[in-house]
């Protein structure tokens, strides 16, 4: 009983823990504060880099009510609360997949009170928060290029495909692929800590849908790494019902579609017994006001009756801590 318990103790710990993942926001939508942001860092540091930036303080602010954040200790002479200081000092910058709104909204409104940091993306995603967004109209340039005075908080990091790039201020490395989002580039980052790695998605559809080899050529990247056991976990989307037709995705996917593209996983990873247990976040999920109709209860239900691969599924409420 006791040798039982230790066992579990031990267990509890994770001794084999690489990256701590805490969600800000996971929606795919409708509610401000709550659309898609990650913070995932080294559980050997205490710097983040955000994954996408739909929302960040209101996530933030939920983590630290909900108890994270102890190793973190606010300097006696700062100046600032402890929200304050995690958003300003321990995020030390961001990843966009992409520029939609739901990915940036919250990056855009708390840049007036931001510390000096790096924006990475693909230079599509760059070129549109520079021209379309801190350009004076829709908010002011907050970055380091681009329209009229320039704030320089920001400084805009264009990614090459598939160049490994230090994450500044971190133990992280970094690697963009890019996706097919309905005629829209979006991204995945495929992030290191010494050996290890965790691939955060964008938003992305099916390449049957998109007529796309994008997913193709990631799981062809991903493959070999889970096959070796060096995988840590996936972010990935699914926003709509298996019901929604595929000319209705938008560039998304479904639970059946998932599973289809885990399936091209297990042919680069030595089989599918490689997917069972493998850590995958799921994102995204679209809400709607329809009486009767929980889109996030189905997507869950589909998603489990589809899992013959036995992957270890996950749905982090907004605020929650990961260890993978
Ligand atoms: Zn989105
Ligand atoms: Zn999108």
């Amino acid at each position: 009983m006791k040798r039982g318990l230790l066992l579990l103790f031990l267990l509890s710990l994770n001794l084999f823990a690489k990256f701590e993942v805490i969600t800000l926001g996971n929606s795919g939508g409708v509610k401000a504060g709550t659309t898609t942001s990650y913070i995932l860092r080294d559980i050997g540091s205490k710097e983040y880099l955000a994954l996408d930036a739909g929302s960040v303080v209101n996530g933030l602010e939920e983590a630290l009510k909900k108890g994270n954040f102890k190793d973190i200790k606010v300097p006696e002479d700062s100046n600032y609360t402890k929200l304050g200081y995690i958003f300003r000092e321990s995020i030390k910058g961001y990843f966009l997949s992409h520029a939609h709104m739901d990915h940036i909204a919250g990056l855009v409104l708390s840049s007036t009170e931001d510390t000096k940091k790096n924006i990475y993306g693909l230079p599509s995603v760059i070129d549109i928060l520079e021209k379309n967004i801190f350009n004076w109209k829709v908010w002011p340039n907050f970055g380091d290029s681009g329209e009229g005075f320039k704030l320089g908080v920001y400084s805009y990091k264009k990614l090459e495909i598939g160049k490994e790039f230090k994450i500044e201020g971190t133990e992280l490395y970094g690697q963009v692929f890019p996706l097919s989002h309905s005629n829209y580039e979006s991204s995945m980052l495929l992030i290191r800590s010494g050996e290890e790695y965790f691939a955060f998605f964008g938003d992305t559809g099916p390449d049957k849908v998109e007529k796309s080899q994008l997913l193709n050529n990631i799981w062809k990247e991903l493959g070999p790494k889970l096959k070796a056991g060096k995988l840590k976990g996936i972010i990935i989307e699914v926003s709509f019902p298996n019901s929604t037709e595929d000319k209705n995705l938008f560039g998304h996917l479904t639970a059946k579609w998932l599973m289809e593209e885990m399936k091209v996983l297990s042919e680069y990873s030595g089989g599918t017994e490689k997917l069972k247990n493998l850590n995958i976040i799921i994102n995204h999920i679209k809400p709607n006001f329809l009486k009767n109709v929980d889109n996030e209860k189905t997507v869950k239900k589909e998603i489990e009756a589809l899992n013959i691969y036995k992957i270890k599924f996950l749905y982090p409420k907004q605020r929650e801590s990961m260890i993978f």
